[in-house]
């Protein structure tokens, strides 16, 4: 790994940048594939599944038999797996439901807000080179949790892993559609597929690009994606083959991914670096590691206070805090989507089964963006109800606010009810 010594500060914006990506040739070729759906329906779905996907579709929708026997073809230690990962995201997830709390801001003037479910969603499962179930649960259980009435999922593969998911979170329809012909599916709607209001889910330069640009025809999306990518800030009380596995758990993703080391220490450094060397060797995923690796790098900073700026600088998408009182570090972050604390908890079990999303904002946009949440799944309607004494008190302040502004019909609209009908 690349080390880079005590850069001063100057030299920061350049370590933290991400590798700019032109989307510009992308949205050209994904531009076309959005207008044949939109035109052709069904039938430019099936065109386009057997231009890029080499199947030839009868049905759009999976069968009901396939989604009802897709536990059948699953060994028992993964459902059991997928069902434990289910209740603790479940568990975690649902807690984030608050009940409105009605606020009475002056006598007889009451506020409160209602969270509701987004009636229609969709969730894009990417299934080009691993079946990401995982995923499923991620976006499914807090559609569920959010009351969502619809939810509509679209993925190339047909891993009984992700039918079977899909049926444990309340996935009401799965259609066998991927790339940018399934976000277009979604988002305008065909004779099979529903027309949802919010998608959701990772997916390739493809899916991304149709996101963005469905984004710019009305339809929500969950947030701009990029390439995934770890920080992990390590102290002399780190474990360096723990460091270097988690390092490494995020280069396998690709050569694309981003690993960044951030330590004190110079003795912990060079100490991943030969556990790195020693661990990549009999990883499966080798190449892709390697690739990855040889593009990241590591920071030697001179104290805690450096190394906390910097994070917050890069906002990385996972953080991984391996460093004496990890907590305390922690409450001086301010920019990570997902922040793991000590030396036992691996980025991997938030992929997979802590209860966190595992749905992150990548490429910098933890400075502003969340992880998905029940959140992500509701809209926030305000509701007020004024006593006619609260009008009492309160008409005269909007009154003259309304007439400052010279808006004479909104203050007449209380002088109205205050004068009984005279003004
Ligand atoms: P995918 O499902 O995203 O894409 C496969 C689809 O791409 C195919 O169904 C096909 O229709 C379409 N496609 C392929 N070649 C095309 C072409 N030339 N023109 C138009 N469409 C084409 O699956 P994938 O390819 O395996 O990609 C998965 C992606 O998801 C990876 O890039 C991975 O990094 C990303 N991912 C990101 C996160 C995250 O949280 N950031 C998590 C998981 C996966």
């Amino acid at each position: 790994m690349k080390t880079i010594t005590f850069p001063p500060r100057s030299e920061w914006p350049g370590l933290v940048a991400r590798p700019v990506q032109d989307a510009g040739d992308i949205e050209r070729k994904v531009a076309p594939i959005l207008e044949q759906v939109k035109t052709q329906g069904d039938a430019g779905v099936r065109e386009l599944a057997l231009r890029f996907d080499k199947v030839e579709l009868q049905s759009l929708a999976f069968p009901e038999e396939e989604l009802a026997g897709a536990e059948h073809k699953l060994d028992d230690s993964l459902k059991s797996a997928i069902r434990q990962a289910y209740d603790n995201i479940f568990r975690f997830h649902k807690g984030q439901l608050q009940p409105a709390e009605k606020i009475e801001t002056m006598p007889g003037v009451t506020c409160w807000r209602r969270s509701v479910g987004i009636e229609k969603v969709g969730i894009y499962i990417p299934g080009g080179t691993a079946p990401l179930f995982s995923t499923v649960l991620m976006l499914g259980i807090p559609a569920k949790i959010a009351g969502c009435k619809e939810v509509v999922l679209c993925t190339p593969s047909d891993h009984p892993a992700i039918l079977y998911a899909a049926r444990l979170a309340g996935v009401t329809k799965a259609f066998r559609i991927g790339g940018a012909q399934a976000i277009a599916a979604l988002a305008y709607g065909t004779e099979s597929v529903p027309k949802v209001y919010k998608i959701f889910g990772p997916g390739n330069q493809y899916v991304t690009a149709a996101k963005m640009l469905v984004n710019k025809d009305g339809i929500a999306i969950d947030m701009p994606a990029g390439p995934s990518e770890v920080a992990v800030y390590a102290d002399d009380t780190a474990v360096p083959e723990f460091v270097a596995a988690d390092l490494l758990s995020q280069a396998e993703h690709g050569p694309d991914s981003q690993v960044l080391l951030v330590s004190t220490s110079q003795e912990l450094i060079t100490a991943v670096d030969q556990c790195l060397d020693i661990q990549l060797a009999d990883l499966p995923r080798k190449e892709l590691a390697t690739q990855s690796i040889g593009n990241s790098q590591a920071i030697l900073v001179q104290s805690e206070e450096e190394a906390v700026d910097l994070l917050n600088a890069y906002a990385a998408e996972h953080l991984i805090l391996s460093v004496a009182d990890a907590e305390a570090v922690s409450e001086k972050i301010i920019n990570a989507g997902s922040i793991f604390l000590g030396n036992f908890t691996p980025e991997s079990c938030g992929d997979y089964a802590s209860g966190t999303n595992h749905t992150l904002p990548t490429n910098g946009y933890a400075r502003q963006y969340s992880g998905v949440s029940v959140d992500s799944f509701v809209k926030k309607i305000t509701v007020q109800h004024i006593t006619e004494q609260g009008l009492q008190t309160l008409g005269p302040i909007v009154e003259t606010m309304a007439l400052a502004e010279s808006l004479h019909g909104h203050q007449r609209a209380v002088a109205v009810r205050n004068e009984k009908g005279k003004f």
